[in-house]
C-alpha cells in the first residue's frame, strides 16, 4: 500500500483550490502554498468541509493574494460541475450513471399521479429533482 503522508495538500492562496501533490492551481493558474497536511491528515479529520475550511482559515483568507471573486468564481464551477448541464452527475456520490424518468411511472415511486421528472442514479440509488 502506499504511504500517504507522501500526499501533501496544496492550498491556493488565490481562489482557494486545494490539490494533492500540485504545485500550479488547475483553476486560476496561482503557484500553491505548500501545507503541512498529508493525505492522511485528510482522512483523520473524518470530515473533509471541516478539513477544507481549516486549510482555507489558515492560508487563504486574509492573505494577501486571496481573491473573493476567484473563490466565487471556483464555487460556481464546482457547483456547475455537479450539476452539470451537459453530463450529469449525481450529487451524492458524482457517478454519471443517473437515468431521468417521470416520477409518475417509476416504480419506486409508484403511481403518484404526479408527472414532475426525477432523476435517479444507478449508482447509488440516490434521486432528485432536477
Ligand atoms: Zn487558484
Ligand atoms: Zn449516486
Amino acid at each position: 500500500m502506499k504511504d500517504r503522508s507522501d500526499r501533501i495538500f496544496y492550498v491556493c492562496p488565490r481562489c482557494g483550490m486545494s490539490i494533492v501533490n500540485e504545485e500550479e492551481c488547475t483553476f486560476c493558474g496561482s503557484t500553491m502554498i505548500k501545507t503541512p497536511y498529508t493525505e492522511d491528515d485528510y482522512i483523520k479529520a473524518g470530515n473533509s468541509k471541516k478539513f477544507f475550511n481549516k486549510l482555507l482559515n489558515e492560508y487563504v483568507y486574509g492573505n494577501p493574494l486571496y481573491s473573493e471573486f476567484e473563490y466565487q468564481r471556483r464555487e460556481e464551477e464546482k457547483y456547475r460541475r455537479y450539476r452539470g448541464s451537459s453530463v450529469l452527475r449525481c450529487p451524492s456520490c458524482g457517478s454519471t450513471a443517473v437515468t431521468t424518468g417521470q416520477r409518475g411511472y417509476s416504480a419506486v415511486y409508484g403511481f403518484a399521479g404526479s408527472a414532475r421528472t426525477v432523476n435517479r442514479c444507478g449508482n447509488c440509488g440516490y434521486s432528485w429533482e432536477p
